[in-house]
């Protein structure tokens, strides 16, 4: 007992060493775990840092990229703008001023003019056994429509003339003049002269009178033209008490939809508008509505 209690005494010591080392070895392996700790925090830190800076720096991307596809936009714009108007300003280089000038007694057109391009019209719109008639390529599609609309409403014209070159329209008058002596200058073939170069008019009769087109003013198909030419862009140049010629309810100039509406609505001829509101429908001129 003596002895066990003896090397317990002397063992003391060691047990405290140990138990020391221990601690120090724990307070090591503490203090180590502590800093690395510490360590990965300011990693995390500096990552956090670097994310947050990566954002900005994408945040500044995106609003670069965003200012550029305004500006590329912008252009864009500007470059259709332009090109519209070189669009528009080539129209009008293409499109014939004289379609839309007043002639009259005192203003011709000069008798070297021709059409940019004339069309044969179908014989079924003309008159039977007719020699053939011309008009302004551009026009044809306009005058059809309006034929055949005039057949479904059962008030069917036809035409008898068309597009006159100025030879032809001197030797007619030549011809009507050895009929008629100087009485041929109040009757038709002097009426509408240059309407008729342009190409763009027509002299309209019905089956039934045909080649007697000086009564048309007396048929429901002369109403008919005065109620729904316009929708086709044609209207009569020459009204009842015009100021200009004499009155040819036969004769119908082609002016386009756009102003022959416009004239319609506001129950004015042609030929008593001022040429600068006139001149703004000449780029829409063959337009479809
Ligand atoms: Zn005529």
């Amino acid at each position: 007992m003596v002895t066990k209690f003896l090397s317990l005494q002397i063992a003391k010591p060691f047990i405290y060493i140990l138990l020391f080392a221990a601690f120090g070895a724990i307070a090591y392996a503490y203090i180590n775990l502590y800093n690395g700790k510490t360590d990965l925090n300011i990693q995390i830190a500096d990552k956090q840092t670097q994310i947050a800076k990566l954002t900005l720096d994408n945040i500044t991307l995106a609003h670069i990229i965003q200012k550029r596809e305004v500006q590329t936009n912008s252009l864009q714009s500007t470059v259709a703008e332009i090109t519209a108007q070189v669009n528009t300003l080539e129209k009008i280089k293409d499109t014939d001023k004289e379609l839309l000038e007043k002639y009259s007694k005192v203003f011709f057109l000069n008798e070297h003019y021709t059409p940019s391009s004339i069309s044969e019209i179908p014989a079924t719109f003309l008159t039977p056994n007719s020699k053939k008639i011309e008009i302004h390529s551009q026009v044809l599609s306009h005058l059809e429509e309006m034929i055949e609309a005039s057949r479904d409403a059962n008030n069917p014209i036809q035409i008898v003339s068309g597009y006159r070159s100025f030879g032809t329209q001197a030797n007619l008058k030549t011809a009507y003049k050895a009929t008629f002596g100087s009485g041929a200058n109040a009757f038709s073939a002097d009426q509408g002269y240059s309407e008729h170069q342009l190409g763009t008019t027509v002299d309209v009769t019905t089956p039934i009178l045909q080649s007697t087109f000086v009564s048309f003013e007396k048929t429901p198909a002369f109403k008919w033209l005065q109620d729904n030419a316009y929708k086709y862009g044609f209207v009569l140049s020459y009204p009842k008490n015009n100021k200009y010629y004499e009155y040819e309810p036969w004769h119908w100039r082609f002016v386009g939809i756009k102003l022959a509406t416009k004239l319609h609505d506001d129950g004015k001829n042609f030929y008593d508008m001022d040429q600068r509101d006139i001149d703004e429908y000449l780029l829409n001129i063959f337009d479809n509505n």
